[in-house]
């Protein structure tokens, strides 16, 4: 028997937040339906040669509570039929606060033990920048409304938003820890290619990157001190409430996609379902690669806090991590942004503002 993520892509939103360019769009209850059905449909007759079993299963998207409490508990049921769930099974459902009607109970009743709230801002003036429909105020009381069912909430941060000061952070920031957040996820805003803010990105005055890293650090230094432990670049949580879900894709670790625009790793095969409801339907899937190699077990493992592990690394690949990676790795100590030990690799904080050129150079 073999425990495997399981993730769920919920397609739809009522609008377009114009930062975003995740696949999405809004639907009638005759969408809803058919797209319901599907899931459940892909689930229950998805095939593989050995028993897998579920131990995490995350409803992403998109809007997943946009399809209804029923519908989330018709496809946690396909789910269980088809692998089974892991004691303990971990099964998350992204929630938006504007969604004033929502149903904690129910949804707890189809399953759901973790919630994740795309906050994103306790500022309204930052809320309206970014397209979001919730105000502070409503933020406030679906969160508290969610922790009379749910203990393990996890809210969602941006940051380095145009004009956004340190005190405007702090706020947002205390926000979440007065809520009792378990988990917080603290994103950096980036202008994708295909959105609103791209098409008028030169407009935007958006923060340098210096004074990104500073709202960085000091977001680090208050979650720090209010004792959240920083255990991946953009998330942080008090104990034992990390993601397990999101902790199989920084170890490298198999996981199951369904619905459009959904991905997979499975058997060392990486593939996808297309963001196209249509295809999606068909049945279509594009394979992309084979996942699973060295390089990118280190650069997922890198994004972590407790590193490139040498247990982990002999465990996948039977070897101690290679040295030509550690001798690159010893150039960034004396600059703090690396930590080099007998046990593993890991980056700083600091190191983390630059993760992308460290794993680049330690992977050349
Ligand atoms: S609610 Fe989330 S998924 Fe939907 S458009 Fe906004 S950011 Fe994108």
């Amino acid at each position: 028997m073999k425990n495997i993520g399981v993730y769920i892509h919920v397609p739809f939103c009522s609008s377009k937040c114009p930062y975003c360019d995740f696949y999405s769009h809004p639907a009638g209850e005759e969408e809803l339906d058919r797209y319901t059905e599907a899931v459940r449909c892909s689930l229950k007759t998805f095939s593989s040669t050995e028993k897998l079993m579920a131990d995490t299963l995350y409803f992403g998207g998109g809007t997943p509570g946009l399809i209804g409490t029923e519908r989330i508990k018709s496809i946690v049921s396909a789910a269980d039929e088809r692998f089974g769930f892991a004691p303990g099974c971990e099964i998350t459902a992204e929630l938006n606060p504007s969604a004033a009607d929502t149903d904690f109970f129910r949804l707890a009743d189809a399953g759901v033990n973790r919630i994740s709230v795309g906050l994103q801002s306790a500022n309204d003036d930052e809320l309206a920048f970014l397209g979001r429909k919730h105000r502070s105020d409503q933020a406030k009381s679906f969160i508290q409304g969610a922790k009379t069912v749910f203990d393990n909430i996890s809210l969602d941060l941006m940051i380095a938003l145009p004009g956004q000061t340190k005190e405007k952070l702090r706020r947002s920031v205390q926000f979440c820890i007065d809520s009792g957040a378990a988990h917080i996820s603290a994103y950096i805003l980036k202008i994708e290619p295909g959105t609103v803010f791209y098409r008028k990105k030169d407009s935007l005055d958006l923060p340098g990157e210096d004074e990104t890293a500073e709202l960085y650090e000091y977001l680090c230094d208050i979650l720090k001190k209010n004792g959240y432990d920083h255990y991946e670049i953009s998330n942080f949580c008090r104990k034992g409430y990390e993601s397990r879900h999101n902790l199989k894709y920084w170890h490298d670790e198999e996981y199951l996609g369904f619905g459009p625009s959904a991905h997979s790793f499975y058997l060392g095969k990486r593939y996808y379902i297309p963001g196209n409801m249509e295809k999606f339907f068909r049945g279509e899937i594009v394979p992309d690669g084979d996942g699973g190699s060295s390089d990118e077990f280190i650069m997922l493992a890198l994004r972590l806090s407790e590193g490139l592990t040498e247990e982990r690394y002999s465990d996948v690949f039977g070897t101690g991590i290679p040295e030509k990676i550690r001798a690159r790795a010893r150039k960034y100590i004396a600059p703090g942004l690396v930590r080099v030990t007998p046990e593993g690799i890991s980056l700083t904080e600091k190191g983390f503002m630059v993760s992308n050129a460290i794993i680049a150079e330690l992977l050349m």
